[in-house]
């Protein structure tokens, strides 16, 4: 047993936060790694050595602001991740390494809501087959990270609205998967592991402050503050779809009336062009319709814009994020949403609030939720195996 405070612990908890810090980022020269752990600029490269002969970490040369710097990054081989993404009509499964290295992905469609059992049967069957596919060593997976369609009860595990996904009613989605799969399983809804996602490979990286706001058949956001996914206490923040622009507007599936969903999400909005445009009508095809020049389409887009971009401007004066990240089919408008979104967001934002925002379109599309799965298990999983394999227990202490 180690004592704590002795010079073993200290050296342990050293290397744990440097290994930490490196898993989170992807790869940081040995100056950002001191930076955020605090730790010197000697103590980083001891660890830095050490943890490199012990093959937890790769160092390769680089630069940085014109001078040489070495880049650190967890080995390729130190351990595998998978991601499963269910959305309400797809399957999606990706393999990737702790280096941050996406190797394989596969999408089919799937009818969720029909039926848990046979999801959960899709599901493993894919994961094998990527598994087999690429060759990975299947002892070095280290963990899945599972999104599903709807928010996850902090608490329970289970399925916070059965309303959203009826035939899932009362199961643990992560205790179904981790089962099946026989590795450990963290999970988290769709709008949380699309920023996530963002934030780590796409239009969010190197921000520590952002929102994702995905609009599709609903309106979810997911929030990172200062790195870390925040999803409060029962697991319900971010629920900028509920937040109400007309209180005598049209009454949501909440049961509030006017709430941001019903000016913005798809079912609400479709319904505005079918008259004119026919009752086939997809968001999808609304905004290739838009970018092509249709006014009817164009205006609707818009209004969306606006609606979106006044609760983006009550977010700003909330938590002041650095970027918003768009996501979901509207994000394929581009300027056509973004304009607007920015119009109101300096109409109703907190000039000091919107000051450093930037409002992007997500860089990923419909990889966004997968991905961030992945870096769900990069975020959660502990050091303990990585720093094992690493570290011998006789490892004398000497930082
Ligand atoms: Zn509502």
């Amino acid at each position: 047993m180690e004592t704590p405070g002795s010079q073993s612990s200290l050296h342990r908890a050293n290397l744990e936060r440097v290994v930490r810090a490196v898993r989170m980022a992807g790869s940081l020269t040995q100056a950002e790694i001191a930076r955020s752990t605090g730790l010197s600029a000697a103590t980083v490269s001891n660890i830095v050595r050490e943890l490199k002969d012990g093959g937890t970490v790769e160092v390769t040369p680089t630069s940085a602001g014109g001078r040489r710097a070495r880049s650190v990054s967890l080995s390729p081989e130190a351990g595998i991740v998978l991601g499963v993404d269910f959305g309400h009509t797809h399957l999606r499964v990706a393999v990737g390494n702790l280096a941050h290295q996406v190797l394989a992905e596969e999408s089919e469609p799937l009818d969720v809501d029909a039926s848990y059992v046979d999801g959960f049967g899709r599901a493993e069957a894919l994961v094998e087959r990527l598994i087999v596919t690429t060759g990975i060593d299947r002892k070095k997976v280290v963990g899945v990270g599972l999104g599903v369609p709807g928010p996850i009860d902090v608490e329970s595990g289970t399925l916070g609205s059965t309303a959203i996904l009826p035939g899932w009613t009362g199961i643990n989605p992560s205790d179904e998967l981790a089962a099946r799969l026989g590795v450990p399983v963290y999970v988290d809804n769709d709008a949380n592991l699309g920023a996530l996602g963002e934030m780590v490979w796409g239009s969010g990286r190197g921000v520590r402050d952002l929102a994702y706001i995905k609009v599709a058949s609903g309106v979810g956001s997911g929030l990172v503050i200062d790195g870390q996914i925040y999803r409060g206490p029962g697991g319900t923040a971010g629920e900028i779809g509920h937040i109400t622009i007309d209180e005598a507007g049209p009454v949501c599936r909440c049961g509030n009336r006017g709430c941001l969903e019903t000016f913005a999400a798809a079912r609400y909005v479709l319904p505005l062009l079918r008259p004119s445009h026919g009752g086939d009508l997809t968001m999808e095809r609304v905004v290739q319709l838009a970018r092509e020049g249709d006014p009817g389409c164009r205006r609707v887009v818009g209004d969306v814009g606006r609606h979106v971009g006044s609760g983006v401007a009550n977010l700003c004066n909330l938590l002041n994020p650095s970027r918003v990240v768009l996501g979901g089919d509207l994000a394929e408008a581009g300027e056509l949403v973004l304009a607007p979104i920015r119009e109101s967001v300096s109409r109703y934002a907190i000039p000091s609030a919107a000051r450093q925002l930037s409002v992007l379109p997500g860089a990923l599309g419909g990889r966004a939720e997968v991905l961030g799965a992945l870096a769900l298990v990069l975020n959660e999983m502990g050091d303990s195996t990585l720093l094992e394999s690493a570290l011998p227990a006789s490892t004398p202490a000497f930082t």
